[in-house]
């Protein structure tokens, strides 16, 4: 069985392969998603050189966070959060990739300790349309984007998508293709806009080709979760 060293290298490698293909030299941020994976596999991704770390369930992602306090990590927030667990992501967490309503980001701003810098969000966008999928509609993003600009507590960073699985891959670059240009278009009122999450250890190759900027991966680097 490989290592988290090689395995990370790999995911690294594939990065890299994806966006010469692409003809990127932009920087491409790999985010690590540890979750339901103990801190002690954190760390060997950290001493791999990992420094973008993702969680998706609150309390999990707290322990992991005390446990490891003494690492240098920004840990991001990925999953569906409900209003009355804010404070801790405020509190505790550097991004959070899954705001899709104005009553979580107040909260958020609100919330965060005024020592610390903004709270670096994205706006999660249900591209495929998908009825039990979180994040909002292309068509409220306009507005949502720009009531949390106005936030103090967070700086909007850039937006964020999990599309729904396609075997098709003209499919599935749709989907991540229709994501880059509601980024374009957002990022021409925001200029400040950098980051298009997308990109997982299944489709990353297709999100850095449409133009992703940080991919999300678990399976590949941690190995499958139970
Ligand atoms: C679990 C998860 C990932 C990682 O998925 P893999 O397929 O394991 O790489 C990425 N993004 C989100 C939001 C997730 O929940």
């Amino acid at each position: 069985m490989s290592t988290i060293a090689e395995r990370l290298n790999e995911a690294q490698a594939r990065i890299d392969a994806a966006a010469a293909r692409a003809g990127r030299s932009d920087a491409i941020t790999l985010l690590a998603v540890s979750k339901t994976k103990p801190a002690e596999m954190i760390r060997d991704a950290y001493l791999a050189g990992a420094r973008d770390f993702g969680e998706n369930y609150l309390q999990e992602g707290l322990d992991k966070i005390q446990q490891l306090k003494t690492l240098d990590i920004r840990w991001h927030f990925i999953g569906p959060l409900q209003s009355n667990k804010t404070r801790s992501v405020a509190e505790h967490f550097d991004w959070i990739h899954s705001v899709d309503r104005l009553k979580i980001a107040q909260r958020l701003s609100e919330q965060r300790p005024s020592g610390m810098a903004p709270l670096n969000v994205c706006i999660q966008v249900n591209i495929s349309g998908e009825q039990s999928k979180s994040g909002v509609g292309p068509d409220a993003l306009t507005e949502l984007a720009a009531q949390i600009a106005g936030l103090p507590g967070l700086r909007l960073r850039g937006l964020m998508a999990i599309p729904a699985p396609e075997a098709d891959e003209a499919r599935q670059h749709q989907a991540l293709a229709e994501m880059k240009q509601l980024f374009d278009a957002l990022k021409a009122e925001h200029p400040g806009l950098d980051t298009l999450s997308m990109g997982m250890s299944g489709d990353l190759e297709a999100a850095v080709a449409e133009g992703s900027t940080m991919v999300r991966i678990g399976t590949a680097i941690f190995g499958t979760r139970k």
